[in-house]
């Protein structure tokens, strides 16, 4: 019988455990056994029992409709070096694993797939050094690897939601309209700082959402100078018209055209003293992640992860590792790798200034 684990990784999203609930279901259904690898890769360099377990039907009841991941999530330092992922590829072979589904952000895929790609080198030292056995040698020749996205900041390109985006997206719009209904009281000013890196999506669909008054976002910095004469501006006009509210979203990846970060109190600051406006800082922090995962999640999260042991059933030794996407409404498998490169220059396009580059690589049409 096959066997094939899952992990979450990274910073954790709301759908996470939906996704571990479909993954582990659908192999089981599948006549395969199903492991968890608890915390992360941190879980798969200490091995043994406690954290690389076997699942079973029940063992993920109730999931879809609790936040975070119980399986964990972490950073793990030392899988970023050689030694960790040999311990990692030693330990997986000790549990009978043969794929791994890894649900988490760019920087845990890239970990996969440099996991998959070492693994015949990886083996080979293992069995030189006799930490496994010629049989297990020959049985544990490939390691599948599969992706899913799990990531509030919905950064990833070739997909066109991460799970968890929607929630997060769900849950800054409500804090939003909080802060509105004080904001109305007091006739204030809020600036809202929202997460992101160096992805502007979620400030930029909350700003619409709740039709905020202006948005930071990295992939369109505001020009030096001119971002304070137009926020004015603007706001001046709606206050002009009889609106009681202001409210800014500034990305955590905000930045102007020299990329230099626009801070939250640099725009306090510009409200405050060009506009005389009573102003306030809220930063949402942690309360993004929070929370059980929006309807949307939950049913991506589901499809994704059945799609998921799919594609590790249909994979050969020479197919690319899959990336489990949505398309225009579709589940899609896409190239890991090439998902993974083509975030990463979307990050390069913006650091070296090509921003046209970087909107265009984002597919978010409707940014001009
Ligand atoms: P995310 O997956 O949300 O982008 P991180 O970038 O923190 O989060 O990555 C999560 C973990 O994945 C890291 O702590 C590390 O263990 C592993 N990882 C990330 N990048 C690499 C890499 N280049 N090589 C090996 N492991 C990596």
């Amino acid at each position: 019988k096959k066997a094939i684990a899952v992990m979450t990784s990274g910073g954790d999203a709301p759908g996470m455990n939906s996704n571990v609930r479909a993954i582990v279901r659908s192999t089981l259904f599948k006549g395969c056994r199903a492991f968890v690898v608890m915390e992360g890769y941190e879980g798969l360099v200490k091995g043994g029992p406690d954290y690389i377990k076997e699942f079973s039907w029940e063992d993920v009841r109730g999931f879809s409709t609790e936040g975070g991941t119980n399986i964990g999530t972490a950073r793990c330092l030392e899988f970023r070096q050689r030694e960790g992922r040999l311990l990692g590829a030693q330990h997986l072979i000790e549990a009978g694993v043969d794929a791994l589904i890894v649900c988490g952000g760019d920087g845990s895929l890239t970990g996969a797939d440099l996991f998959r790609s070492e693994w015949p080198s990886l083996i080979k030292e293992l069995l030189d050094t006799q930490r496994i056995s010629k049989q297990q040698y020959t049985r544990y020749q490939h390691l599948n690897i599969c992706g899913t996205v799990g990531s509030i900041d919905n950064d990833m390109s070739t997909t066109d939601a991460t799970i968890g985006a929607y929630s997060a997206l769900d849950r800054i719009c409500q804090a939003i309209d909080y802060v509105e209904a004080t904001a109305n009281s007091h006739s204030r000013a809020f600036v809202v700082e929202v997460m992101g890196r160096n992805c502007g999506w979620l400030a930029l669909l909350a700003g619409i959402a709740t039709s905020a008054d202006y948005i930071f976002i990295p992939e369109k910095p505001a020009s030096n100078g001119e971002w304070e004469d137009q926020m004015c501006d603007i706001v001046s006009k709606h206050r002009s018209k009889g609106k009681r509210t202001t409210i800014v979203v500034v990305a955590e990846g905000a930045i102007d055209a020299d990329l230099t970060p626009i801070t939250p109190k640099d725009v306090h600051k510009v409200l405050c003293d060009r506009l005389g406006l009573d102003t306030r800082i809220t930063t949402l922090g942690h309360v993004q992640r929070g929370g059980t995962a929006v309807a949307y999640d939950r049913m991506l999260a589901t499809l994704q992860g059945v799609e998921a042991v799919n594609a590790v059933l249909d994979s050969s030794p020479d197919t690319p590792s899959p990336l489990i996407a949505i398309n225009e409404n579709k589940i899609t498998r896409k190239p890991l790798v090439e998902s993974v490169k083509l975030t990463k220059s979307v990050a390069d396009a913006i650091h070296s200034k090509d921003f046209k580059k970087a909107m265009s690589l984002r597919d978010t049409e409707f940014v001009e």
